[in-house]
């Protein structure tokens, strides 16, 4: 595979911009090596500036559900944007999208639109705290909610000291009012309410864990969250950003039975656009701006073309049989990688929900996060450069989820787990 128009473009990108790019994942920091830079994409695929094509499992780190390039949400957009790019007044699709929303989610009464994911985190965790008189809210380890300043923070020593900053320009006085829990720990969950439940405005947590690989909830772990913030009247926040339309159509929410009170999105929810939204009860929503007196706001949020696209998406999600294809496809694609690693004699793993997917160089069970970092990530390292040179794209990193559209069938699975045969003789053979 020739790279030379990645290569020259990357060597100007890192003069330009930090790391020679706009998000740090896209770096392949993690996996070493350059980026390539996309050209153009079409469904299951990606075509790099060189003219290489690759099968993608990221699809845009989760929007393009549908496939890339959709001829609907391109045409949708298409005939919005000949209308004007942004009115700055609203319109009618706004009204479209929150009534798509809430009925399907209907945890949902109310939605704002956002921009992004790390936008609708930060605005509801300020509507937690607005709504609740509370300043803490608590997180878990593994999870990500964006790069709000209240979510780049970790565990501090011990159970209950206060969160210490992950990054600098984060003050350590906004870091302290972060708790972090491990995720599925029934036991922390209850012994950190007991010491601290009156304090904490809210709960957010990623339902299943994309941000660490793909981490599940055990069985009962999220209903015992929700009774924690039901019995000392905290607000249960479901960051669905990753799993919102993505592991069923009504998102996690719906797989597990359990009602938030809050719930972010972003990702499909603008087929690729830039969007994000922050939706949940009635009575809460309501005290935002300007119907109540807690304060968020957007120039561009609701832009019509960017809900043109989510409108879209969402119209083709809804289709019957959208997610049995796509969890048939996701099993068939775990599977087969499973068994060629077993043939290969190489510890490995996968765990998954619908259209997302983790996969482990280790053995399983993955119960948590701490299981999750037992993979080899020597060995994912190889295994990804392996893929790539192969035309088989998976995340630049071990601990990302990995993704399916509805456009990856039977000859990208087949193609893509004949590769991973020889790479996992390869990697074998080390
Ligand atoms: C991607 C993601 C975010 C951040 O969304 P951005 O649009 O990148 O700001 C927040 N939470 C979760 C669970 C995510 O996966």
């Amino acid at each position: 595979m020739n790279h030379d128009q990645s290569h020259a473009l990357f060597q100007q990108a890192l003069t330009l911009m930090p790391g020679g790019v706009n998000s740090p994942v896209r770096a392949f920091k993690s996996v070493g090596g350059e980026p390539f830079f996309a050209k153009r994409a079409e469904g299951a695929y990606l075509i790099d500036v060189d003219g290489n094509r690759y099968i993608d499992y990221i699809g845009s780190w989760g929007p393009m559900i549908a496939g890339h390039a959709h001829p609907a949400v391109i045409a949708a957009v298409d005939k919005v944007m000949r209308d004007g790019l942004s009115f700055g007044v609203p319109n009618a699709l706004e009204v479209t999208m929150a009534q798509t929303i809430t009925r399907l989610v209907p945890s949902c009464e109310m939605v704002r639109m956002v921009n992004s994911g790390t936008e609708a985190t930060l605005s509801a965790i300020r509507l937690a705290r607005g709504a609740t008189g509370r300043n803490r809210i608590v997180k878990f380890e593994g999870c990500y909610h964006g790069h709000g300043d209240s979510f780049l923070v970790k565990a501090g020593s011990g159970m209950l000291t206060l969160g210490v900053p992950n990054s600098p320009g984060v003050p350590k006085t906004l870091a302290d009012l972060t708790l972090t829990l491990t995720y599925n720990d029934f036991e922390g969950a209850t012994r950190l309410f007991a010491e601290l439940g009156e304090d904490i405005a809210g709960v957010i947590v990623e339902p299943i864990v994309g941000n660490a690989n793909c981490i599940l909830p055990a069985e009962g772990y999220l209903q015992h969250l929700r009774d924690l913030c039901t019995q000392y009247g905290s607000l249960l926040i479901f960051d669905e950003v990753m799993t919102g339309f993505r592991v069923a159509l009504g998102g996690a929410q719906a797989l597990y039975g359990i009602t938030p009170d809050l719930t972010t999105f972003g990702k499909i929810i603008g087929g690729g656009m830039p969007v994000g939204a922050y939706g949940g009860r009635r009575d809460l929503l309501a005290q935002i701006a300007p119907s109540g007196p807690i304060y968020q706001a957007g120039t561009l949020s609701g832009n019509p073309v960017a809900m043109a696209a989510g409108l879209a998406t969402l119209d083709l999600i809804q289709a019957p049989g959208f997610y049995d294809g796509l969890a048939k496809n996701t099993q068939i694609l775990r599977d087969g990688l499973e068994s060629a690693a077993k043939d290969a004699g190489i510890a490995f793993t996968t765990t998954g929900v619908c259209a997302m997917f983790g996969l482990y160089f280790c053995e399983g069970p993955i119960n948590g996060y701490a299981d999750a970092m037992r993979s080899d990530s020597a060995r994912f390292n190889r295994f990804f450069h392996g893929m790539l040179e192969r035309g088989v794209y998976f995340a630049p990193s071990a601990f990302e989820a990995g993704f399916l559209s509805a456009m990856h069938g039977d000859a990208e699975i087949e193609r893509t787990l004949s590769a991973a045969r020889a790479v996992f003789a390869e990697i074998a053979a080390v």
